[in-house]
């Protein structure tokens, strides 16, 4: 079992406890990783709940995500390092449906760029595919913006892809290594 302990002082009254965690989640997990449940720890004293962040691995039938851990999985499936529990929540998502993450950025980089001339700055991130559109939520709006699947599969087809060797980080900043028009 790939469980590991880990210890932390109660913030409401202080008690030092010491906690089994898991340090790999699949998809039956997933309702509970998306909502950071797998984080809540309650203080064995005054019952107190706290959410602890922790490195993990989240496994799927078609891929790995490596949640501030090290690569050790010697598996052909898709590798992703992520550092925030956002990015690896959005990487979940973008998998899910089945959506290419590489690019997911580079539209998300378009949005942003296009916000941008309206005098908006704001960071996107992908949410969901609802219909024949891909969701993406802009934070400082706190609206979503909407881009018909037709564009992305344009991209899909039209683009050229770099492939993504080991666990990389596919974010905002390194989408462009992979990926060009
Ligand atoms: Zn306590």
């Amino acid at each position: 079992m790939a469980v590991s302990k880990i210890d932390f002082n109660c913030p409401s009254c202080g008690k030092k406890n010491r906690v089994k965690i898991k340090n790999i989640y699949s998809k039956e997990d997933i309702t509970e990783v998306l909502n950071r449940n797998v984080f809540k720890v309650e203080c064995s004293k005054c019952k107190n709940i706290t959410t602890l962040d922790y490195p993990f691995t989240y496994i799927d039938d078609k891929y790995i995500i490596y949640y501030n851990m090290e690569d050790t999985i010697e598996e052909n499936k898709i590798k992703r390092s992520c550092k925030t529990f956002d990015d690896i929540k959005e990487k979940i998502l973008i998998f899910n449906d089945e959506l290419n993450d590489i690019l997911i950025e580079y539209i998300k980089l378009f949005i942003e760029s296009e916000l941008k001339k309206d005098n908006i700055f704001s960071e996107v991130r992908y949410d969901s595919l609802v219909n024949d559109e891909l969701r993406f939520y802009v934070i400082n709006k706190k609206e979503y913006a909407n881009i018909p699947y037709s564009f992305y599969n344009d991209l899909l087809n039209k683009g050229k892809f770099k492939e993504v060797k080991d666990a990389a980080v596919i974010d905002a900043n390194t989408c462009l290594k992979y990926f060009h028009l």
